[in-house]
């Protein structure tokens, strides 16, 4: 009696399952963004998301909830309903090495589905404009010459524009001081302000005020220009060789999210990601779409735990601070 009861249960939430499946998306779906509105997670967010809105026949609002590099914000779709509703967009740092830093009380690969990899983006070495430098040979000359070292801008304690800057110190042997803000874009408008001396920040960022004459920028950390900000030397060309970063993004939805569910979601960002819209869009900010074959939830699972093995050791050694 019992064992049908079971079965019957069983088959109900089997049942349910699919159709939820098979409706979704019936109400508005949320994108949480953890870091602040007007920076360059959230421009990502709100291009792809009016896009895939379109695909997906429903609303898609962007909610900002920021705070430790990321970490709140990936934490509250962990614990939101596994039901495609409820969306988590981040990047190397959120989903890879705010693991290493922080005591999450998550796990980010066992608590969360990927759905999709997302654009990347170089990062750009950029100053306030009263550095008294031009180039980047200037810049670093600037910064061993000071008596104190230089502040750098970041969105917290494991954030990309944080692990840009370790990455920084390690090759120029440079020591920064680190400003953490809930997001770059408010270290970017600090920058502008001449708060802050540098930022090592996504170019999706700097793009629009290094155009506008209101901070510098010395190189990109890319192997090749990028042609959308090609008057931006390489990291190359400028003097370090070798440093290299791109910032790679992507979606999230909670465990035991259905898989049809993720399918759905993973086709309108793909078929975002295919708009030549979008594209221009992202070109103009410097962002580059992954090959095709990167685009499947299993490849972004593959993806991060890769990520996970590579930059877990580097960071734990780093010893990083939580501030
Ligand atoms: N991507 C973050 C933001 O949107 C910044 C970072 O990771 O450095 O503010």
């Amino acid at each position: 009696m019992r064992k049908t009861v079971l079965a019957a249960l069983t088959a109900l939430a089997a049942f349910s399952a699919t159709a939820r499946a098979d409706n979704f998306p019936s109400h508005p779906i949320t994108i949480i963004v953890p870091f602040s509105a007007g920076g360059p997670t959230d421009s990502m967010a709100r291009i792809l998301g009016e896009r895939m809105q379109r695909s997906l026949g429903q609303t898609i609002t962007i909610e900002n909830v920021t705070g430790a590099a990321g970490s709140l914000g990936v934490g509250r779709v962990v614990r939101s309903p596994p039901d495609g509703y409820t969306i988590s967009i981040g990047h190397l740092g959120t989903h890879v090495a705010n693991g290493a830093i922080y005591n999450l009380g998550y796990d980010l690969v066992t608590d969360l589905e990927p759905v999709v990899l997302l654009p990347s983006n170089p990062m750009v070495i950029v100053s306030k404009n009263a550095v008294p430098a031009k180039t980047l040979g200037e810049l670093l000359a600037w910064m061993k010459a000071k008596p104190t070292p230089a502040t750098a801008g970041t969105a917290g304690a494991g954030s990309g524009s944080h692990i840009a800057g370790l990455y920084f110190e390690n090759v120029t042997g440079i020591k920064l001081q680190y400003v953490p803000y809930r997001g770059t874009a408010p270290a970017l408008n600090d920058l502008v302000a001449g708060q802050i001396d540098i930022i090592v920040d996504q170019l999706s960022n700097s793009i629009a005020q290094v155009r506008a004459g209101t901070i510098r920028a010395y190189a990109v950390t890319d192997g090749k220009r990028v042609e959308s900000a090609s008057e931006i030397p390489t990291t190359d060309e400028a003097g370090l060789p070798g440093f290299h970063m791109t910032l790679w993004s992507g979606l999230w939805v909670p465990k035991g999210t259905p898989k049809d569910i993720v399918t759905k979601l993973n086709a309108a960002a793909v078929e975002a990601m295919n708009d030549p819209a979008v594209r221009k869009k992202f070109d103009g900010l410097g962002l580059q779409v992954p090959p095709p074959d990167q685009l499947t939830p299993e490849a972004l699972g593959t993806w991060q735990k890769a990520e996970i093995a590579k930059w877990w050791p580097m960071i734990k050694a780093a010893n990083v601070k939580v501030q």
